[in-house]
């Protein structure tokens, strides 16, 4: 295997880092606030007429048609010159993959240049009081009546569900069919008349996350993405990107573990760390390389053809703890600094990482996926 950049890949990297320092806004406001949310949005802006809002993407919907690798690159590129991160990440991310493999043409055309440009916002309307991990569970109808389906039901833990322009939804069509049968993926125009959004209170105070209630909510049949009944194997193909390449790439933890590693340099800058804490830094930033070289074999493997599969489990589990571990390391460098409130990235940071094993399926869900179907162990 050849580690090294190619001419082409080193002219790219020098492109987009050139063009995020050139374009860099400086610190905006967080995106789980109403006006940060604009700001976040203004930022998908500039980033789509600079033509690197969506470079994986075909040219014909904003992209640039990059490779895995050079994506890869992008990624790095982006989260090592610290300008905000996407608020548009359900959608690009997410919904996109699925957009791409089970939207119908007058989809496709009609939704990707809105999500590249950042004018549709998405937020993910899977989850349940009574349907988490158990996904299948999910008791929000949609029966049809004419032309619309009429929803009535709940879904909570819906992050940025409180400002988001579009919802992309997991609902019961058929509440007589066995369990996974009855599911429809359908796309909810968030102003809909009859859905109300509640914000969830956080432990930060900031107000978007939400709870979703649907009350007669009337949603055009033109929005159902795949075949109606079909949508556990479309919500399934998607939770594979979730899990797999595209939710979380190395760029954002490489980033993390630079700024870890310059953060013990800046405190212990007179070599009187406590050595096991030097480890510690160290270990985590190694960590972070080796979710980087994984990364790139699996990107390697996709594009002579290979499917993420259940593995896709291994790479969740792994960058959730390593994030984790990243932010711990740094209170424990801050010492009695950590717990400084006010401007402290670092503990925000922290609060975000511990909800890693949570959201994207817990780790313990990914747990049993990894021994049952990559490692064949018996179910209990
Ligand atoms: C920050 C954050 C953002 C989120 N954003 C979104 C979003 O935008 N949209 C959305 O739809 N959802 C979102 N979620 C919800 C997330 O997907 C769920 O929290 C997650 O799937 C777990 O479901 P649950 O909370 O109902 O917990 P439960 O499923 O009730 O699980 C509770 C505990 O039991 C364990 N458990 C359950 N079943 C098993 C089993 N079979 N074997 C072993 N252990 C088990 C779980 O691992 C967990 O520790 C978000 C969550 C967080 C924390």
């Amino acid at each position: 295997m050849d580690l090294e950049l190619s001419q082409r890949h080193v002219e790219f990297r020098d492109e987009v880092r050139t063009w995020l320092m050139e374009n860099h806004p400086g610190r905006i406001l967080s995106m789980d606030t109403a006006d940060g949310f604009e700001e976040h949005r203004n930022w998908e802006t500039v980033l789509f007429d600079g033509g690197w809002s969506v470079p994986a993407w075909p040219a014909a919907y904003g992209g640039r048609d990059c490779d895995l690798i050079e994506w890869l690159i992008y990624e790095e590129e982006y989260w090592l010159s610290g300008v905000p991160g996407r608020v548009s990440a359900n959608g690009v991310s997410l919904l996109a993959p699925t957009i791409f493999n089970f939207g119908s043409q007058a989809q496709q055309d009609h939704f990707l240049p809105k999500m590249a440009s950042g004018e549709h916002i998405w937020a993910q309307g899977w989850s349940e009081p009574e349907a988490g991990s158990d996904l299948a569970g999910i008791a929000t109808k949609a029966i049809r009546d004419g032309d619309d389906f009429v929803l009535n039901g709940q879904k909570t833990w819906c992050s940025r569900g409180a400002y988001a322009d579009w919802i992309f939804c997991i609902v019961r069509t058929d509440p007589g069919a066995e369990r996974h049968r009855g599911l429809t993926y359908l796309l909810v125009p968030a102003d809909s008349p009859g859905l109300e959004r509640r914000p969830i209170s956080r432990l930060d105070g900031e107000p978007s996350f939400a709870e979703l209630f649907f009350d007669d909510c009337r949603v055009s049949a033109e929005y159902v993405l795949g075949e109606e009944g079909q949508g556990w194997g479309v919500a399934m193909a998607a939770a594979g990107s979730e899990r797999g390449l595209s939710l979380r790439s190395p760029g954002r933890f490489m980033a993390a573990a630079e700024r870890l590693a310059e953060l013990a340099r800046s405190i212990q800058g007179d070599g009187s760390t406590d050595p096991r804490l030097r480890d510690e830094v160290v270990d985590a930033w190694i960590r972070a390389q080796a979710y980087r070289w994984q990364t790139y074999q699996l990107a390697a493997g996709l594009m002579e053809g290979a499917e993420i599969g259940s593995e896709a489990s291994l790479g969740k589990v792994f960058w959730s703890e390593l994030d984790v571990e990243l932010h711990a390391t740094a209170l424990r460098l801050l010492g009695d600094q950590a717990e400084l409130v006010d401007g402290n990235d670092w503990l925000d940071g922290y609060l975000f990482a511990l909800s890693g094993p949570i959201y994207a399926g817990t780790n313990e869900i990914q747990r049993n996926i990894i021994a049952e179907r990559v490692l064949g162990l018996p179910r209990r």
